[in-house]
């Protein structure tokens, strides 16, 4: 290889940045990594800031992952590709040169055209969301001195159970802060087809299902969402009132791939050859990429991992390893000390499930961080952050 070779790497995301972090061991390689966002947003924590935790536990700055690492690090949306030229054109008009070029650019919520979703129903992918969600509920209650009739969140996968879960007991912690009688909450799950968690085994669908229920949860399954207005959503033609809806039912993939000409695969996703190629010198990776597993958090570590071990096999003049699809080991939180695990043919529900969880938490903070920062970040996960100022005084005392 004649002169550095350049990776530039699209998404400060999973699968971005391990990709980008196991590159940059290799000094043969000038490693530049392009996101719209400053963080690293670590999903499967941001249900607890969403439910009264901190913004710190589900969020990462890039700067401090890449402390003393050899990546050049460009805030930027990227919107454009030039094949021929191979370079990245930036929102700002900027561009940059590659040899090869990882996109993971993950996913942006999809409403499904149904009238009102958009304007009115809550989303919890990015900090910015879960700020105006957190905001709407305490908002709400200070002003009507009650809950709202009723809590909706809408899909039964992993972030509408964990989140399902999780706000019983936070709207009872807010409205115990604002010194209010206690007060039934009504906390609805929505889901189109006929069973929670329809990608996971039926066991595990029914033990989930169960637990819900113990917290209060009301499940509605075989439920289309036909539209909402300001306080209600029409479901399966029939109103359920509410001002609080969470809409987690709906992803599809970055528009930059179809702005830009891949060929997307049936599953909206895009195509890849048996090496995630999608196009000469352009890797997919993550939640972009049609592979069996994509649409976890593991699956874009993986990736990652491959595409960098890939590349560095290349550089060393050998030939490049296929993909093969890794089964994630698959963990739902439901409710305080609660989890469903299920790991190859083995099951574990409940409070050694939540243990596990915890313990998965702390090793996916390591897997960007060194161990001392990594456990100061999982720690974050046992106090509370609120804007609201008498919760946060309340909070304080407690
Ligand atoms: C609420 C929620 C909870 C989840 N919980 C879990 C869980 O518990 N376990 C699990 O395994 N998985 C979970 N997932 C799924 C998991 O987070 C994703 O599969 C994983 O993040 C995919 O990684 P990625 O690198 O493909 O994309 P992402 O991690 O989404 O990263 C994409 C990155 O691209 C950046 N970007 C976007 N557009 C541009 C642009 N135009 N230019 C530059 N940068 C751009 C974004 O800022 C972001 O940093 C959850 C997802 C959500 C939404």
């Amino acid at each position: 290889m004649s002169g550095a070779h350049k990776v530039l790497v699209v998404g400060g995301g999973f699968g971005g940045v391990r990709a980008a972090l196991s590159l940059a061991e290799d000094r043969r390689f000038e490693v530049t990594l392009i996101s719209s966002d400053s963080d690293l947003r670590y999903y499967p924590t941001l249900y607890l800031t969403a439910t009264g935790g901190k913004r710190a536990n589900s969020s990462i700055p890039l700067s401090r992952i890449f402390i003393d690492k050899n990546i050049k690090l460009i805030q930027a949306e990227a919107t454009s590709l030039d094949r021929t030229n191979k370079t990245i054109t930036t929102a700002n008009g900027d561009s940059y040169a590659y040899d090869s070029l990882i996109l993971a650019l993950g996913v942006v919520t999809n409403y499904f055209g149904v009238p009102g979703l958009e304007q009115y129903s809550y989303s919890i992918k990015t900090q910015a969301e879960v700020a105006r969600f957190k905001a709407h509920l305490h908002q709400q209650i200070i002003e009507d001195r009650h809950p709202d009739p009723n809590y909706v969140v809408v899909g039964a996968g992993p972030t509408g159970i964990e989140l399902a879960g999780a706000l019983p007991h936070y709207i009872k912690r807010i409205m115990k802060n604002h010194a209010l009688q206690p007060q039934p909450v009504h906390v609805d799950i929505i889901e189109a087809l006929p069973r929670l968690l329809p990608r996971l085994p039926k066991d595990t669908s029914r033990m989930v299902k169960r637990q819900l229920k113990r917290l209060g949860v009301k499940i509605y399954l075989n439920s289309k969402v036909e539209g909402q207005s300001i306080d209600a959503l029409t479901v399966n033609g029939k109103p359920i009132r509410s001002h609080t809806v969470i809409w987690t039912a709906g992803v599809s993939t970055h528009p930059f791939f179809v702005n830009n000409g891949f060929n997307l695969s049936q599953r909206h996703k895009v195509a890849t050859n048996m090496y995630l190629e999608a196009d000469k010198d352009i890797y997919v990776i993550g939640d972009n990429a049609d592979t069996p597993y994509s649409g976890m958090a593991q699956t874009a570590l993986y990736d990652g991992r491959y595409i960098a071990n890939n590349l560095i096999r290349l550089a060393n003049g050998q030939e490049p390893f296929s993909y093969v699809a890794k089964k994630p080991i698959t963990v739902i939180v439901a409710g305080d000390r609660w989890a469903a695990v299920l790991w190859g043919k083995l099951r574990i529900y409940g409070w050694l499930g939540w243990l596990l969880r915890e313990a998965s938490e702390l090793i996916g903070f390591h897997d960007f961080e060194p161990w001392n920062i990594a456990t100061k970040q999982w720690l974050t996960e046992f106090s509370s952050e609120d804007e609201c100022v008498v919760c946060a005084i309340a909070e304080s005392h407690s």
